[in-house]
């Protein structure tokens, strides 16, 4: 099995950061690529270079790794590497803030090696690993390879530095002089160095993550030569990987994902994938069908294998898998460079990431503001609207293009719903305030009109984090449901107290003057008739009040079955003919022989009719005759239920309504308030109780009138099908 990290000092590993070392770039740059080009044969989350310009280990200057954590370092270890003059390992424990503010501890070992040349102490170098990874001995003897390299550099850095102090910027502009070996080594392999500030070049334009990640491929494949290579996201949160690219697979040949899914994601615990991520740490296979663990995992035509994490904080945050069909082609150099596009995304990756969160964050924020049943409004300090949710279009009765750039809260809401507002002054006045004090919280209680609406406002400034004011958010309620709520349990307590009081007043009075003295039969007959029917009008109220309650709670239970409406209609009408209420009025029925049998409750058909034929007869003070018109409807009107329908008409010749009024009276406790009407008892109940039976029944109802000419109220009722005979 041929994995890295292999045991044994890698030569290739050691030219190439001889090579990096002799480059012409500043000497931090090349003790960077050093860094970035270990990670080929060490697994370390960070390291250092510690150096002195004076003999006596004063002046310190310390050369990070760039994937350096944010948190610092303590010169503990560096200090007894000084002291003992030999590798040094000490644990550390490390607090790390996550981006969700999070402090996770890291137990952590650093390890010291000093670079020691001619009995001399140049530097220290210091890599910071997980405790059960410190260097072993073959790791340090690799890194000692390199120390008479770091410390010539270092013996030309420090002189440089010690110079270029004395001399002004100019002069420390012109090339430093180089040992004689160092530019040997410089000019046989430039290579490595540039090609990682080409990368780092390539990787500089910010790009989100779904931009990044292929390009970090896709230069992975240019670098190494691979046949093919995928790159995934790693999401931490549900332990699963994400294909963000692919290039050079058939379908088949990918990671086999939840099926169905739109996005291609699978566990961490499969695939070589998965287990890079997990661990964080590069993996080779140079030769797979020598390698039980990875040969049946794939397809038989990809040979080797290289699987390079790229991590953030010790984390991997995604990882690049590329696959050749030629068995050792990766070699050292190859995994050196494909380490150094790794290296070289970090930086560029922690960028995307942080974008990607910012996205999410801000994601998530535009669907609270979409989805609540508020009207939301940003508004900018002149008054211009920034964003708006539907609710707010929706409550005004606005359009999405009305609501364009540049739309002015102020001006462009009042001159489009002028003619809506009860009181356009309140709401200029409102927004002028806001104006003049745009630091202070405002509410103002809005009517509308056509069609009536009752809105509350409420508008507080919004600021930066810098807590400059930006504007204004207006959250708009609207409140005619609670209104209507209201308006409806007051007029329901007024009505009530009323309507009860006039016959309970009426049956008491009648009760305590039977009670007060002997009355003659005559009389006594008289005075009980009255009571009766104060009695009876009772409990016409109590069963209306009974009846409305069940409509609006949808409990009203309908039985219907077969009728014929004529025979019922014919008892009807003979029944209440004899009632006081019609002595005025003749009751006539008009019914179409033809009329078919409807599908319908008898008992509250009968009630339904009773209604219309009693407001009939009391909006008709002056008498007049009563018609009941029934025949099949045969032309339907365009908003009624699709079907064959038999109609039922009450005429009267009574006072008739106004066409205003005419569209309000079947809502609840409505009453048309006039001087006709006002010696006329009733509760505004009847109407509405109408509509609700007859729409329970599948049928319709509407009104027809003439002032001072009479009104006709119909509804419809099913006809009976075959099925329901
Ligand atoms: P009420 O108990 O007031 O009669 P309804 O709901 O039955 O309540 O009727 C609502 C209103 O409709 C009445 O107050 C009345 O103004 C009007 N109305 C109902 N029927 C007629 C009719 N046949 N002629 C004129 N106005 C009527």
């Amino acid at each position: 099995m041929t994995t890295i990290p292999l045991s044994q000092p890698h030569l290739p590993v050691i030219a190439a950061c001889a090579k990096a070392l002799a480059s012409d770039q500043p000497f931090h740059t090349r003790i960077e690529q050093v860094f970035v080009l270990l990670r080929a044969i060490l697994t370390y989350h960070d390291a250092r270079l510690t150096y002195w310009r004076s003999n006596n280990h004063t002046d310190q200057i310390t050369i990070y790794s760039s994937s350096a954590w944010s948190t610092s370092w303590d010169d503990a270890t560096l200090q007894a590497t000084l002291l003992t003059q030999h590798p040094t390992t000490k644990p550390i424990t490390v607090d790390i803030t996550q981006s969700n503010e999070d402090i996770t501890t890291y137990q952590l070992v650093v390890n010291g090696i000093p670079v020691k040349w001619n009995d001399h102490i140049w530097g220290v170098l210091e890599f910071r690993t997980n405790p059960e990874e410190t260097l072993s001995p073959h790791e340090q003897g690799t890194i000692v390879a390199l120390i008479p390299f770091l410390a010539a550099e270092i013996e030309i850095a420090s002189t440089r530095q010690q110079t270029t102090d004395l001399v002004d910027e100019t002069t420390s502009l012109v090339p430093t002089t180089t040992t004689q070996d160092a530019i040997v080594i410089a000019t046989a392999t430039h290579d490595l160095a540039q090609l990682l500030s080409r990368l780092r070049q390539d990787f500089d334009p910010p790009l989100p993550l779904h931009s990044l990640l292929p390009l970090i491929l896709s230069r992975g494949i240019e670098y190494t030569g691979a046949d093919a290579g995928i790159i995934v996201y790693v999401d931490h949160d549900r332990q699963e990987l994400e294909l963000m690219s692919a290039h050079g697979y058939t379908v088949a040949m990918l990671p086999q994902g939840n099926g169905g899914q739109k996005r291609h994601r699978w566990s961490w615990e499969n695939g070589i994938a998965g287990k890079v991520a997990r661990n964080a740490r590069p993996l080779l296979v140079r030769e797979i069908t020598q390698d039980v663990d990875y040969f049946l995992e794939d397809k038989p035509e990809v040979r080797a294998k290289l699987a390079i994490p790229i991590t953030i904080d010790g984390r991997a945050e995604a990882v690049m898998i590329l696959d050749s069909l030629r068995a050792d082609t990766f070699s050292d150099h190859v995994a050196t460079l494909a380490l150094g596009v790794a290296e070289a995304a970090v930086q560029p990756l922690r960028r995307a990431l942080r974008y990607q969160e910012l996205l999410e964050r801000s994601t998530q924020l535009s669907q609270v503001f979409n989805s609540m049943p508020s009207g939301l409004v940003l508004i900018d300090r002149h008054g211009q609207v920034l964003r708006h949710n539907p609710a707010f279009l929706q409550i005004w009765g606005l359009t999405q293009a009305q609501v364009g750039p540049g739309f002015r809260i102020t001006f462009d809401m009042l001159s489009l719903l002028l003619p809506r507002f009860h009181d356009s002054a309140a709401f200029s006045d409102f927004c002028t305030n806001m104006q003049a004090k745009p630091e202070q919280e405002f509410s103002l209680n809005l009517k509308l009109r056509n069609p009536h609406q009752d809105l509350s406002i409420f508008s507080v400034p919004t600021r930066d984090s810098t807590e400059q004011i930006t504007g204004r958010l207006w959250v708009i309620h609207d409140m005619t449901r609670e209104k209507e709520a209201d308006r409806l349990k007051s007029e329901f307590t007024s009505m009530v107290s009323h309507e009860l009081r006039t016959p309970l007043t009426s049956i008491l009075g009648y009760a305590e003057l039977l009670l007060s003295r002997e009355f003659s039969p005559e009389d006594q007959k008289t005075h009980i008739r009255t009571l009766y029917n104060s009695a009876e009008n009772l409990q016409t109220l109590v069963n209306d009040v009974l009846d409305f309650a069940r409509i609006e709670a949808n409990t009203m239970r309908i039985t219907r079955w077969t009728m014929s409406l004529s025979e019922m209609t014919n008892d009807l009408t003979r029944q209440l003919q004899r009632q006081p209420v019609f002595d005025n009025h003749t009751i006539k029925s008009d019914i179409a022989a033809d009329t078919p049998p409807v599908h319908a409750d008898k008992e509250r058909i009968r009630q339904i009719m009773t209604n219309l034929l009693t407001n009939a007869a009391k909006y008709s003070p002056n008498g007049g005759t009563i018609t009941v018109h029934i025949h099949e409807l045969t032309d339907l009107p365009d908003d009624h239920p699709r079907g064959r329908f038999v109609v039922v008409s009450v005429s009267d010749e009574g006072i008739g309504i106004s066409p205003d009024n005419l569209a309000r009276i079947w809502d609840r406790f409505m009453r048309v308030d006039n001087s006709n009407t006002k010696s006329i008892g009733g509760t505004g109940l009847g109407l509405s109780i109408v509509k609700g039976l007859v729409e329970l029944q599948g049928g319709r109802v509407w009104a027809e009138s003439v002032v001072n000419k009479g009104s006709t109220f119909s509804f419809t009722l099913p006809v009976a099908s075959d099925l329901t005979r």
